[in-house]
């Protein structure tokens, strides 16, 4: 009966009162006649109030599944977007033919990018990187939690590092990733639905939106292997411009693909020779 008079859309009412009982989403239909407490029952009414005030529902439970694992969120990363799992399924197949590849994932927030890969990928060298602080404890707790201790790439490497800055020079990678912040500082996305309870610094490069992308395209010649390739998600019209840019930097095989929604949401290219 909760559920029923919740002013929210039923899966979001469903999300938090599993998450406030502890139960599974069919309990919801196998325990339907079970009284709850008040406890429970009040601790759901603050989350639901909290939901209708506009709070994320990944933020109120703490978590969001990406690539079918389930990731820590909290208000200091991006939220997984199911339309990212496109960028892991293009890197993957990227490194198929590679033994023990080198992985870069560049601002990773949640971690979910390099974990997705790591998870897919055991025998992946994963290094990740973000210049925040509060990001990269919940990327580590992440990594820790959801990859085997005894994978034969061995754990991820966190970096905090704005873009290449401040990682090891010598390092090259044969697949770089990234979902930067792509959205134009004026946009009014910003001001709208879950965005305005995420990291502004994740979402926006308070720039035209490619600022980000350029300094990734910029830099990923002298971070990349013979033959490596650097793929990164952008906004529903950007794919042009980033095409541009990686073509401008001597990208090879220079293309994007299209999100579920038949938008070109991530592009990328190969650095060959
Ligand atoms: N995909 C996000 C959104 O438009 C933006 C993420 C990003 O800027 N990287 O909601």
């Amino acid at each position: 009966m909760l559920l029923r008079a919740s002013p929210l859309p039923p899966l979001e009412a469903r999300i938090l009162l599993t998450h406030v009982l502890g139960w599974r989403q069919t309990q919801l239909i196998t325990r339907a006649d079970e009284a709850l407490d008040s406890a429970h029952v009040e601790r759901y009414r603050t989350l639901e109030a909290r939901r209708v005030a506009g709070e994320p529902v990944a933020q109120l439970v703490g978590a969001r599944e990406f690539f079918g694992l389930e990731f820590e969120v909290t208000p200091h990363v991006l939220i997984p977007r199911p339309e990212t799992e496109l960028l892991v399924e293009t890197a993957l197949t990227a490194m198929e033919n590679v033994s023990r590849p080198r992985v870069l994932d560049l601002g990773t927030g949640t971690g979910a990018i390099a974990v997705a890969i790591a998870s897919m990928r055991p025998d992946a060298q994963v290094s990740a990187l973000d210049r925040s602080a509060e990001a990269l404890a919940v990327a580590r707790r992440n990594a820790v939690r959801l990859l085997d201790a005894k994978r034969p790439g061995g754990a991820v490497t966190f970096t905090q590092s704005d873009w290449y800055d401040s990682l090891d020079a010598a390092l090259r990678f044969n697949v770089i990733v990234s979902n930067p912040p792509y959205i134009a500082s004026g946009d009014s996305h910003l001001s709208q639905g879950d965005l305005r309870h995420e990291p502004r610094g994740a979402l926006t490069d308070e720039a035209d939106g490619l600022s980000a992308i350029r300094a990734i395209v910029a830099g990923a010649p002298a971070r990349l292997a013979a033959n490596g390739v650097l793929w990164m998600e952008h906004g529903y019209d950007q794919a042009e411009a980033v095409r541009a840019l990686l073509t401008a930097q001597g990208f090879a095989d220079v293309r994007s693909e299209r999100d579920l929604a038949g938008i070109e949401r991530i592009s990328g290219g190969r650095l060959s020779g």
